[in-house]
């Protein structure tokens, strides 16, 4: 509740201009073979379309977002949302549920075909609602062939990936079905530019509602775990760099660099 009201109250004086129905902007990759995580590694070149970017116009950026929600059914006009960027307070706070009559509502609907949209466009294979400025218990989630295809064999065959068709949770409930654990390199869309090793469960189990308010569970093992503890964790104002191995921090560029002496190995422990 108390999330709400901060929420509306920051809503509020946002000023809605015609700058604001700019639409997304392709988000920055490389061809790096890493095991990225929201993105899913298109190999195209990188457009310098971010430079000069301060910490008000990121700002402005995330209060778009929030003001496309907002906006809503009464605007005619297509409302792209952006991804928040890590220090938004949505991204450090806990999300709350959506009540199961609010499921069929058009604004909820709406934005989970937000997130659908964002996630793809990034290209990603998860997004939760935070990340579009939406503080509710909502993820997304896809892995495609022609994704995992972009990344080397050894790779997704080490991380146990394979594609999986569109997820959509409303209140998810994770809870991991064994101890084993690996390790791997992961990126967020909210933490752009940089990679660190963060140590998940192999297998998870998942309940929730499905986007018609149904009840479902995912039994999800390897990689498709990996993405849903991620998101999961975004529900409770969670991010990666909150669970990583700290000296495994690094920038994109510097991913193919070995690890420091003395931090863990990748792979399943
Ligand atoms: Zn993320």
């Amino acid at each position: 509740m108390e999330s709400i009201q901060r929420f509306t109250h920051r809503l509020l004086p946002i000023p809605i201009t015609g700058k604001c129905l700019k639409p997304i902007k392709p988000t920055p990759s490389r061809t790096n073979p890493v095991a990225y995580f929201h993105q899913a590694r298109k190999p195209i070149f990188k457009p310098a379309f971010d430079f000069g970017l301060t910490t008000r116009t990121s700002h402005s950026s995330s209060a778009r977002a929030r003001a496309g929600w907002l906006l809503g059914l009464g605007e005619k006009k297509k409302i792209q949302p952006e991804t928040v960027k890590a220090g938004d307070p949505v991204l450090h706070e806990p999300a709350r549920e959506v009540s199961p009559e609010e499921i069929g509502s058009e604004r909820i609907q709406k934005v989970i075909d937000d997130m659908v949209e964002v996630m793809r466009k990034a290209p990603g294979v998860g997004l939760a609602a935070p990340q579009i400025g939406i503080p509710l218990k909502i993820i997304v989630l896809e892995d495609t062939k022609e994704y995992i295809s972009y990344a080397p064999k050894e790779e997704t065959k080490a991380q146990d990936r394979r594609p999986f068709d569109l997820l959509v949770i409303v209140n998810p409930k994770l809870k991991n079905k064994s101890n084993k654990t690996a390790l791997f390199f992961e990126g967020c869309l909210s933490v752009d530019g940089f990679r660190a090793v963060v140590e998940r469960y192999l297998e998870v189990e998942v309940t929730g509602l499905d986007r018609k308010g149904q009840p479902i569970k995912v039994d999800a093992s390897g990689w498709q775990a990996r993405i849903l503890q991620h998101e999961c964790d975004h529900l409770e104002g969670t991010l990666y760099v909150d669970k990583m191995v700290p000296r495994t921090f690094r920038t994109v560029d510097n991913l193919d660099l070995p690890l420091a002496i003395g931090c863990p190995k990748l792979g399943v422990r």
